[in-house]
């Protein structure tokens, strides 16, 4: 059987990223991102065997977007395209796995915007669009929360009345599941174990970031909750605060519900701290020159990076490593260096000169010799998704 071609589709409100990815190809050969949707400004930018093109539509959507883009992965794929995988954010508890898409499944995704009011209606306008655009082709969707719906209730419920999950939906989700299944699977891999008889702590961190404790091959707690707000400190999202907080707000400043949530989403986590950029890499050259406030982001982003993967430690019945991954978890050795000072306890300790080493998409293995497994390990949510697509269609 020739090798099969997946595009992978993940639709944001104004943007779509997409890639094709070849089953038996670790590279891929093309990738791109339509933004700025719905303006003047609409663009997209794509690679194609590493050379760059860019593409002015103005005022394109989605399907308009989809339109153009469509062409050039049939291009690209030789027109052996086999399938369509969508990322789809919120799967509820009614997704415990990828779905093959059709009106049914559509319908239930469009459902759970309540859980998901920014990325789920954008989800659905980009299957809406490809289904039409290519009723022939099967379409996959693989959900960010799928992989956490085997947390056990005492990690999922939280301590609130009990109608409002029963009636409401209100129970932690938990997210970046893409990820920390790739990722997961991988570090078993590496490790010569059985990934259905191993144990793991994950940390994804990008912009958004999330810590996750994995049990043969099944996720039993993760930081992020009902929402992707819940846990870590990230790149403008604050992570935990005390709940009361919001009506300490409204009663001492006269704040809104909206500017509070533009506020804990927007304007927190790393940009608030410091007061300069939600960006990694410009926090550890500023924190270099002596900026107190890229310092001080720095070290709450660490600090509570640890206490989360101690707190996750609790739902593993034994620890064969720690996984780093996403733009900070695979390159940022200072990140990955100050977080596990605050973890001796669990007896994790680094080799520094392998730590140093582990940047740039390589994949590799930190911890200092007798101490427990820590990895480093690019993640690859497009080729699981493309993944659980061919999986899918062979079912
Ligand atoms: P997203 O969640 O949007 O996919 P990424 O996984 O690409 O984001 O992660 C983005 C983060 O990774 C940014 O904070 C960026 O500064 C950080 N990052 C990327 N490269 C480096 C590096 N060499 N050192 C430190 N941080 C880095």
């Amino acid at each position: 059987m020739p090798s099969r071609n997946i595009l992978v589709i993940n639709c944001g409100s104004s943007s779509i990223k997409f890639a094709l990815i070849n089953e038996h190809h670790t590279h891929t050969t093309l990738i791109g991102l339509a933004e700025r949707l719905g303006t003047a400004d609409a663009q997209i930018n794509w690679q194609l065997d590493g050379e760059k093109n860019h593409l002015s539509v103005p005022n394109a959507d989605h399907r308009a977007a989809l339109a153009e883009i469509l062409p050039l992965v049939e291009n690209a794929s030789g027109g052996h395209l086999d399938g369509i995988g969508h990322r789809v954010v919120h799967g509820g508890e009614h997704f415990t796995a990828a779905c093959r898409l059709d009106p049914v499944s559509l319908d239930g995704i469009r459902a759970l915007a309540p859980l998901a009011p920014l990325h789920n209606p954008a989800n659905a306008l980009g299957i809406e669009a490809t289904m039409r655009l290519y009723p022939q082709l099967p379409q996959v969707a693989v959900f960010d929360t799928a992989f956490h719906q085997t947390l056990p209730p005492h990690a999922y419920r939280y301590a609130l009345p009990e109608y409002l999950y029963s009636e409401h939906a209100v129970r932690r989700y938990g997210f970046h599941g893409t990820s920390h299944r790739y990722v997961s699977a991988r570090a078993a891999e590496m490790s010569g174990l059985e990934l259905e008889n191993s144990s793991w702590l994950v940390a994804h961190l990008g912009n958004g970031c999330s810590t996750c404790a994995i049990v043969n091959g099944q996720s039993r707690d993760t930081s992020m909750g009902l929402t992707p707000l819940e846990g870590l400190a990230m790149g403008t999202r604050s992570g935990d605060v005390d709940a009361n907080l919001h009506s300490h707000l409204v009663r001492t400043l006269g704040w809104s519900i909206e500017q509070i949530d533009r506020m804990l989403n927007h304007d927190s986590g790393l940009l608030g701290l410091s007061g300069l950029s939600n960006d990694m890499r410009t926090l550890q050259q500023a924190s270099s020159e002596g900026h107190a406030g890229a310092t001080l982001a720095i070290e709450v982003f660490c600090y509570r990076l640890a206490k989360s993967l101690a707190a996750m430690s609790c739902a593993l019945p034994q620890l064969d490593g720690v996984v780093f991954t996403g733009g900070i978890g695979e390159n940022s050795a200072l990140v990955r260096s100050l977080t596990l000072t605050h973890l001796k306890l669990l007896n994790l300790k680094l080799d520094e000169p392998a730590n140093q080493l582990a940047t740039r998409g390589a994949a590799g293995q930190i911890n200092a010799e007798g101490h427990p497994r820590v990895l480093v390990i690019p993640t690859n949510e497009e080729r699981q998704i493309a993944l659980d697509t061919l999986a899918l269609l062979d079912a």
